[in-house]
């Protein structure tokens, strides 16, 4: 397969929790870089004279600046986490996209299930502006869910934490798999995305689902939507698959 490639500079790094590193990127070739709040980019290397490619969700909403943020979680061993790490300020990779159907659409009012595990969570902080005005509007509710392992895990929560405080119908639930705090808020739970999903009470005339990040939080909450009621297509999923080259 051919690649439309173009390039991208590194333009900063920075530590946004012990486990997750975010990436702020510029075009190199000055040309724009569109997309669609929810989509990846792939991004492109050479491995052993073959080439090969990741892909990763673009963290930040369009449209705001020339800049193509990505938050990306090291995996022990991993070639694309591997050399995402090496790189430094001015460094160049290669690009291609966007690409993907993860995106809100033309839907009437609603309440959104937006659910993730870990970096998952970067396509919802890219819909932020679009999801402002949709909560505006009065005719849509917002439940965010954002899986970890426990709160210093919790990427982009002050953002999420702010909306949730602006907007009386966003709710941000961080729920914590292993490291619950010993004093938790309202908005903060022990337990896996899915079992507070079933919390929630799924309601098949008015929920519109998003599952992203890890392969098996996204089937079992599927599983669960569905169950529930969920026709097909109110359950919009983009699944974190691991590359096989
Ligand atoms: C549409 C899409 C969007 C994605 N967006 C993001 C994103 O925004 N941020 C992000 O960090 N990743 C994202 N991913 C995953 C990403 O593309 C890579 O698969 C991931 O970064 C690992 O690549 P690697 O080359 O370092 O690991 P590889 O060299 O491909 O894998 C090394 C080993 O680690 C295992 N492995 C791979 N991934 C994981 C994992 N997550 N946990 C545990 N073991 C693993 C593999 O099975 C293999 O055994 C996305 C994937 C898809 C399909």
């Amino acid at each position: 397969m051919t690649w439309n490639t173009f390039p991208l500079v590194l333009e900063w790094i920075s530590e946004i929790t012990p486990t997750v590193r975010h990436f702020a990127f510029r075009r190199a070739d000055q040309e724009p870089f569109q997309y669609i709040a929810g989509q990846f980019i792939n991004l492109h290397w050479e491995r052993d004279g073959k080439r090969t490619h990741r892909s990763y969700s673009v963290a930040n909403p369009p449209g705001e600046s020339e800049i193509v943020e990505i938050a990306m979680a090291p995996v022990e061993g991993g070639f694309a986490t591997g050399k995402l790490l090496s790189l430094e300020p001015g460094d160049m990779v290669e690009a291609s996209g966007p690409y993907g159907r993860f995106v809100l659409r033309d839907d009437p009012g609603c309440r959104y299930l937006l659910v993730a595990t870990g970096t998952g969570v970067t396509p919802y902080r890219s819909m932020l502006p679009r999801l402002r005005d949709l909560l505006e509007s009065g005719d849509y509710r917002v439940d965010l869910l954002l899986g970890v392992r426990g709160p210093d895990e919790l990427l982009y929560g002050t953002e999420f934490r702010e909306v949730a405080e602006e907007f009386e119908n966003f709710n941000f639930h961080a729920c914590y798999s292993r490291r619950p705090p010993e004093s938790s808020s309202a908005w903060e739970v022990k337990g896996y995305v899915q079992a507070r999903l079933a919390d929630l009470g799924v309601d098949s005339e008015t929920d519109i689902a998003y599952l992203c990040g890890n392969p098996g939080m996204v089937d079992e909450a599927a599983a669960l939507l569905k169950e529930a009621g969920l026709g097909i297509k109110s359950i919009r999923r983009e699944k974190y698959l691991s590359a096989r080259t």
